[in-house]
């Protein structure tokens, strides 16, 4: 049997688009349009099961081409991967714990039958589409500002056999993204419709595929008829709280003993995404809250979020992902009842906010930290 090639960014070929083709629009205009604005280059590769993953190319942004029976298009054959790049303070490029969406992106490839990579491979690709990008769109003269990092894989083959494809893509596209983390009077959760659930154990609501996202939008439309801005997703009849929206979801409350708490949904039993976020805000808690806020990962029901309101010991909640980064959340609507989380002169809670400040400061390198990435 011939061998399979592996995914190898070393052997990433260049094509460079005319740099003076498109001109970088400023962040304002470049998020008020209907469509997306991507940078000047992408990254795409090819898997065929016979020969294994082609060459990478580094190449001018267009569309890509697919057979109408392509298995993407059918059986949702997709997974991607969502980060940022940031435009340091200190002038330089970086991103954010990039492993992690690596590693987070062959986990989900595989839940759905696509072919694996080696991570570092994926993750070397990401950083050269940078090293051509960065400059042109994210320029030092623009210290804070960030682009978004799609890479993504689906099944090509053009067979309509329900199996596993044959052929595949991956691709990476860098664009422009509106900041979403300071809405004003904070975020407005309204929980699911008791007949939609997002997640469900033995499915794949810890992998980042497609078929995750495009049916919840029918509640997320509901709730925002109704002025809220995400879903709050239960699960179970007991009412689990999970995710907001497609973020992961935290809450710092009082104890009946009176000790601080900063809550948040278990990986165990796979009905969450194992966020980047998440986990960074887990590990910084409890490395710099230690013996003021203890942090716990485990299942608590939205009954306990209610009487921890009514008792008066809800102290912040917020959502925290890469596109919402950490957003303080206002408002949890559950049927009837409402929970309004203090917002101290309309802003976060101060543990919200100091969180938010180190993530922030090791993103834009005002502190140097192993997490930070610099391209
Ligand atoms: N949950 C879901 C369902 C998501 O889609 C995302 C965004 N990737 C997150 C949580 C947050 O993950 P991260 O912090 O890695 O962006």
């Amino acid at each position: 049997t011939p061998t399979l090639a592996g995914l190898d960014a070393s052997k990433l070929t260049i094509t460079l688009a005319d740099p003076t083709a498109r001109a970088v629009p400023d962040e304002a205009t470049a998020c008020t349009g209907t469509e997306t604005i991507c940078t000047d280059h992408m990254v795409t590769a090819t898997w065929k099961y016979t020969t294994g993953w082609s060459a990478p190319e580094l190449k001018p942004l267009g569309p890509i081409s697919l057979h109408p029976t392509a298995s993407v298009l059918h059986y949702a054959t997709e997974c991607f991967e969502g980060l940022k790049a940031y435009r340091g303070h200190d002038g330089r490029l970086r991103l954010f714990r990039p492993d992690l969406n690596a590693k987070r992106m062959l986990m989900s490839t595989l839940r759905i039958s696509l072919p694996g990579f080696d991570p570092a491979e994926l993750e070397k690709l990401i950083l050269a589409l940078m090293a051509v990008d960065g400059a042109k769109w994210l320029p030092p003269s623009r210290p804070g500002s960030f682009l978004y990092l799609r890479p993504a894989v689906i099944g090509t083959q053009a067979q309509l056999g329900v199996q596993a494809p044959k052929e595949a893509l991956l691709f990476i596209t860098a664009s422009f993204m509106p900041r979403m983390d300071a809405p004003a009077g904070g975020m407005k959760l309204h929980t699911n419709p008791e007949d939609m659930v997002r997640a469900w154990v033995g499915g794949f609501g810890y992998a980042k595929v497609g078929a995750n996202y495009g049916p919840s939008l029918l509640a997320t439309n509901e709730a925002r008829e109704r002025g809220f801005g995400q879903i709050l997703w239960l699960y179970g009849p007991e009412g689990y709280c999970t995710e907001a929206g497609a973020s992961n979801f935290f809450v710092v409350w009082r104890t009946r003993e009176g000790a601080l708490q900063m809550i948040t949904a278990p990986l165990d039993d796979k009905l969450i995404l194992d966020g980047v976020t998440r986990r960074s805000v887990v590990e910084l808690a409890r490395e710099r809250l230690q013996g003021e806020v203890e942090v716990v990962e485990r299942k608590y029901t939205i009954d306990e979020l209610v009487e921890a309101d009514k008792e008066g010991r809800v102290v912040e909640a917020f959502a925290a992902g890469t596109a919402f980064f950490i957003c303080p959340v206002s408002q949890i609507r559950h049927r009837d009842y409402d929970i309004h989380i203090p917002m101290v002169k309309g802003e976060s809670g101060q543990y919200t906010a100091k969180i938010k400040g180190w993530m922030h400061d090791i993103m834009y390198g005002n502190e140097q930290h192993p997490w930070g990435i610099v391209v």
